[in-house]
């Protein structure tokens, strides 16, 4: 059973790549921008709280992404599953830490961390184009992603130093058609075609 974390740069194709990953695999995917988005939308506390972090481009406070992903691992796990794709977590260093805790006292250690890995330039060409074509996240104008990819270099880019040191860590050449990037990946995770 797979249990991956995927990592990258805001830009970098990791939303597609979790849901044809998952596809592929049969594993649950849990993306905390896409819960967090849900929550602003939904007006609940955990939106509440969370709304202008994502609108101006910064983090959510890890004690809340930590505790929304604890009740998410919770859940999947007394439904009797056994893999799952996290994307957008860990962020920093301290949710990194956290999850191996929980990871831990759950029995489910991570089996793969995959790196995506896409040139700065071409990152925010993506981002420019995004935020000219609309995407309707209300975090896609150039200035907030400009600022999403300076917090990626300062608190999320130390994780991947994090995984490096442990193992079952790998690098993915994020740059191709999703196809290409997605058969990498799969390979990495020793899907078998
Ligand atoms: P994403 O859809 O993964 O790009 O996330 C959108 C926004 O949600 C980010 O810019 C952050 O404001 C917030 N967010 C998502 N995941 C996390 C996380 N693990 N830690 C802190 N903030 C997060």
């Amino acid at each position: 059973m797979k249990r991956v974390v995927l990592l990258g740069p805001p830009g970098a194709g990791k939303g597609t790549q979790s849901i044809v990953i998952c596809g592929s695999l049969g594993i649950p995917q849990i993306a905390t921008g896409d819960i967090l988005r849900a929550a602003v939308q939904g007006k609940t506390e955990l939106g509440l709280q969370a709304k202008s972090f994502m609108d101006n481009g910064q983090l959510v406070p890890d004690e809340l992404v930590i505790g929304l992903m604890r009740v998410r691992l919770l859940e999947l796990q007394e439904k009797g599953e056994d893999g799952f794709l996290l994307d957008g977590f860990p962020r920093t260093l301290a949710q990194a830490e956290a999850l191996d805790g929980l990871l831990q006292e759950l029995r489910m250690p991570l089996t793969h961390v995959v790196d995506l890995k896409v040139d700065e330039s071409v990152l925010l060409e993506r981002i420019r184009q995004r935020s000219l074509q609309g995407s309707g996240r209300s975090d896609d104008s150039a200035e907030v992603a400009t600022e999403r990819l300076k917090v990626y270099w300062a608190d999320t880019a130390p994780v991947s130093g994090y995984y490096r040191s442990q193992g079952n860590y790998h690098e993915v050449d994020g740059l191709g058609s999703v196809e290409e990037v997605s058969e990498r990946i799969l390979k990495c995770l020793g899907h078998v075609f």
